[in-house]
């Protein structure tokens, strides 16, 4: 079949790559550089999403388990697997127990995966791998496992991959308008017809309706996260609970240098998509609460800022859900939210919609 994907994210790539391998004819069509959205600016983790169990994600962290298993078996020189520490305090909004219950139901999740299972950590042992951790009120905390990528390198792999399958991939091509009979009208003036069509937007799937003038059957909410890249090596990967709040935030050991990440503001597609000096405080604050150099704003040597599309579910984005969403009408499929590490996932039920 003769097929038109719209949106050249991680998503859209991964959809390429899967239809072109089972024998469909790909056109991918993005307006900007491939990667150049959300998809370049994640916390650069394949990870199943330990937090998304609070909020009850089982089927998607299923999912993302299995998926980050995946990635980091088949694409072994741009992923690593990567332990995680979360440090336990006195007083902390979770207990040891909650935290090591969670840990076991995440490893057994993740079925018979390679990588080791979640173990505890002594104050003593944490504090002689990173001097720098506070130790006041340090019970101890438990190590556990995920996968980190290079984002971009990773997609770009992708993207090779749909190309030497034969899927063609056209960038600085934006599309205005879609219809349900495949049709796609370009902001150049010309149009072109697909026997199928996917709108894979990511935050700009609703938005691609709209133009067109079809009714969206899920509402996007549309959340921006900051990173900062702070001058300074990462001895240890960190989850971190930002005090007094259920947050957490991340400290990754990123290109020799520190990776922070992130926040959860709700952003407008018609503003720009840069990180706020507020995030930036936020962030610093949070972790030079733990680490007191990875918390000066001097060392800040980069900053960069996302969108995530997920599905409109709770008015705290927070707790708003990562599942992702696939809806056909006709010959045009499109895609609502979709995290990185589950893009394999989400391109095998996009497949399942082709018919
Ligand atoms: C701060 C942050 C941290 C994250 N961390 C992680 C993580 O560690 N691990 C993880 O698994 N996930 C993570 N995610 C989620 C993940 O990055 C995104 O869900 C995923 O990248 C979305 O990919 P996408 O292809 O759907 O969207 P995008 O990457 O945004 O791609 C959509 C593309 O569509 C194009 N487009 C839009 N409109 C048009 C048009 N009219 N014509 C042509 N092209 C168009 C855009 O230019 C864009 O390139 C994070 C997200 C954020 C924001």
């Amino acid at each position: 079949m003769d097929i038109g994907i719209v949106g050249g994210g991680i998503n859209g790539l991964c959809c390429a790559w899967q239809l072109q391998m089972r024998g469909h004819s790909v056109r991918l069509y993005e307006r900007n550089r491939l990667l150049a959205e959300t998809s370049s600016r994640s916390s650069k983790l394949l990870h199943g999403g330990l937090r998304y169990l609070e909020n009850l994600e089982f089927r998607l962290v299923r999912e993302a388990l299995r998926e980050r298993d995946g990635w980091l078996a088949r694409v072994p020189g741009l992923t690593r697997p990567l332990r995680l520490l979360l440090p336990i305090y006195r007083g902390g909004r979770r207990s040891r127990w909650l935290i090591r219950a969670g840990l076991f139901l995440y490893d057994s999740l993740a079925g018979r995966s390679a990588l080791p299972a979640a173990s505890w950590r002594t104050a003593r042992q944490i504090a002689q791998a990173d001097p720098e951790l506070r130790r006041e009120g340090l019970v101890g905390g438990y190590a556990f496992s995920d996968g980190q990528m290079d984002d971009r390198a990773l997609g770009l792999w992708v993207a090779g991959q749909a190309q030497a399958a034969g899927a063609v991939l056209q960038e600085h091509c934006e599309v205005r308008r879609v219809d349900r009979n495949g049709r796609i009208d370009f902001a150049g003036g010309t149009s072109v017809r697909h026997e199928r069509l996917i709108n894979v937007c990511g935050p700009w799937a609703e938005r691609l309706l709209e133009q067109s003038g079809i009714g969206s059957p899920y509402r996007l909410d549309l959340v921006r996260g900051s990173h900062l890249v702070i001058d300074r090596p990462c001895p240890q990967a960190y989850v971190l609970e930002v005090p007094s709040e259920p947050r957490i935030v991340f400290v990754l050991p990123w290109q020799g240098r520190t990776l922070v990440g992130t926040t959860e503001i709700r952003q407008s597609l018609d503003d720009p998509v840069v990180c706020d000096p507020s995030e930036r405080d936020y962030l610093l604050t949070a972790i030079g609460h733990y680490l007191p150099t990875a918390g000066d704003a001097r060392r800040v040597s980069e900053v960069f800022a996302g969108v995530r599309p997920l599905l409109y579910s709770a008015s705290n984005p927070a707790q708003t859900t990562r599942e992702y969403a696939v809806h056909r009408d006709g010959a045009l499929i499109s895609v609502f939210g979709g995290k990185w590490t589950t893009a394999p996932a989400l391109a095998r039920r996009v497949s399942d919609h082709i018919h």
